[in-house]
């Protein structure tokens, strides 16, 4: 990048899955202003990886930005809300076999005293209910079949994500990516060609065209064609802390209802989603290779789906995960599968490409180019991607299944855990105040406290059963049944899921 930005014009973004047209589009949006055009060059014959149903609340600040409503896009890629994330089966310890990860609800400012107030009493061995899902709206709204959007005077800002059809995702984008003026080229990249200071000076095509540019991104998915192969930057691999490397996509029928939440039941070697879209269901099944076949994974996931006779093909698909060491080196930015990935299993990649787009749209709109802002970049994008990563292994670290050998490691796997990860489980064993020690270690970026407490108090991660005391008459207790008749009336104010989707088609008839 030279540190001038005057020099750098032309932006041209190898691959065309979601990573490249949601960063072109973030690009664009900025610094088309600032006289910088966009480019996309994809292969047709390479294809895009075509998985990736699930995202967090930031994709609807994606859409947003670009002035894009709901009413817009959703239909055309067969989208539907998500409440949250429902685990399934990864606790095996009585009462807590099932809870739900809720995205961040206004509403639930309301009972989060009571909340961690129930949660620390019971770490701290007192015999109280301390399952995280009676006290949020979302896994209500999910019970009661709702979608998580508000009637227009309740007082309290819904959050939630998406379920969507990943092909058709990219293909709304690339559609709209017009509008930005975005350039599209297909052709295939079969070489790199690097200057003597060992910035890309060009890509070369099958066709021996040569593409220039001030700026290349590297969206062209795990192969990373740009970051790692030609510029050599390194991997860390999460092996250690992440054991699965597999999975397997199947779809099947949906029927009436149509749930506001991501499923994620734990399987004998890994987990499984279930993600409602609006004419299917994708599943999936996330494994260790170490411990099953793609053969075993397939006949496990088809049993559980009833699928066993059935003809519909499945996918099998290999995931490289972990991070590489630098996002934006010399003149390359990577973004996407090329810069990383970690398991899916809180559908964090796309909110990943986007924090990796806008930050470095706003360190380049800015012309801060310098080796320092580099250095600070990566220190950024490397933290979130060390944050999730941290946030997912503490689901495999505090499961209680014994039915197989690879669930047994993971309880045991103390030394694929980070510093970070390791001090978070002592506070929360000791009863000590979690908040405060999460946003001492400014983790809460990554994941808030509130997460944090779902995930350990809805794992069953307290004193046994046998070490608990009941309530001495003086320690003040959470009045559940009030809570629970608020909860009840909010959800008066929400419409079935189906019901509210069928809204934009009524608007477009
Ligand atoms: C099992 C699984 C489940 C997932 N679930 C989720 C989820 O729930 N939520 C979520 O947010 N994410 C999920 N992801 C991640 C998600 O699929 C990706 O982050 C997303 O699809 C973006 O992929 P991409 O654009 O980086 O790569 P790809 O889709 O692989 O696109 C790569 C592009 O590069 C092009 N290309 C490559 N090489 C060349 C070349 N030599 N010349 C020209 N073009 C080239 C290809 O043609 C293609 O256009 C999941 C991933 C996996 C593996």
């Amino acid at each position: 990048m030279q540190n001038n930005s005057t020099q750098a014009k032309q932006i041209l973004i190898l691959g065309g899955g979601t990573a490249g047209w949601m960063t072109a589009m973030i690009l664009a949006k900025k610094l088309n202003k600032h006289g910088f055009e966009v480019s996309v060059l994809e292969s047709q014959d390479i294809g895009i990886i075509g998985v990736g149903e699930g995202s967090t609340p930031a994709l609807k600040a994606f859409f947003s930005s670009m002035g894009i409503g709901e009413e817009e896009w959703m239909p055309e890629c067969n989208a539907t809300y998500k409440a949250g994330i429902t685990f399934d089966a990864w606790s095996t310890k009585p009462g807590f076999t099932e809870y739900f990860h809720p995205f961040k609800f206004r509403l639930d400012e309301q009972f989060s005293q009571a909340f961690f107030h129930s949660i620390q009493m019971r770490r701290q061995g007192v015999d109280i209910p301390a399952h995280p899902n009676p006290f949020f709206l979302s896994p209500l709204l999910v019970e009661k079949n709702l979608a998580p959007i508000p009637h227009y005077n309740f007082p309290f800002e819904p959050s939630y994500g998406y379920h969507f059809d990943s092909g058709l995702l990219g293909q709304f984008l690339k559609r709209r990516s017009e509008q930005l003026n975005i350039r599209h080229i297909e052709d295939k990249i079969e070489e790199v060609l690097l200057d003597g200071n060992d910035c890309i000076s060009a890509l070369v095509s099958q066709s021996g065209a040569k593409y220039h540019a001030d700026l290349f991104v590297d969206c062209s998915g795990f192969s990373s064609v740009l970051m790692q192969s030609a510029l050599k930057v390194g991997f860390k691999s999460f092996a250690s802390n992440l054991f699965n490397d597999s999975a397997i996509a199947i779809p099947s029928e949906i029927g009436g209802n149509i749930p506001s939440e991501t499923r994620s039941t734990a399987m004998k070697f890994g987990w499984r989603w279930k993600i409602p879209l609006t004419n299917r269901f994708g599943n999936g099944y996330v494994y260790s290779s170490n411990y099953c076949s793609p053969e075993q994974a397939e006949t496990e996931l088809r049993r559980d789906l009833g699928l066993l006779d059935s003809d519909v093909q499945a996918r099998h698909l290999k995931m490289k995960v972990g991070r590489i060491e630098k996002h934006w080196y010399k003149n390359c930015l990577a973004i996407g599968l090329s810069q990383g990935f970690i398991e899916p299993l809180e559908a964090t990649a796309l909110f990943l490409v986007q924090q990796s787009a806008a930050l470095f749209a706003d360190a380049f709109e800015h012309g801060q180019f310098t080796d320092t802002n580099q250095d600070s970049y990566n220190d950024t994008i490397n933290g979130y991607f060390e944050g999730i990563r941290d946030y997912i292994a503490a689901h495999y670290y505090t499961n209680s299944r014994t039915d197989s050998q690879y669930w047994l490691d993971c309880q045991n796997n103390h030394d694929g855990q980070s510093d970070t990860l390791k001090h978070i489980l002592e506070i929360w064993n000791k009863g000590a105040d979690l908040t405060a020690e999460l946003r001492r270690l400014g983790v809460t970026k990554y994941y808030t406290s509130v997460s944090w407490h779902c995930l350990l108090a809805g794992m069953g991660v307290f004193p046994a059963q046998s070490q608990l005391r009941p309530p001495y008459p003086n320690e003040t207790q959470v009045n559940m049944a009030l809570i629970n008749d608020f909860l009840h009336r909010c959800s008066l104010n929400f419409d079935p899921h189906r019901e509210q989707l069928g809204k934009f088609t009524n608007k477009k008839g």
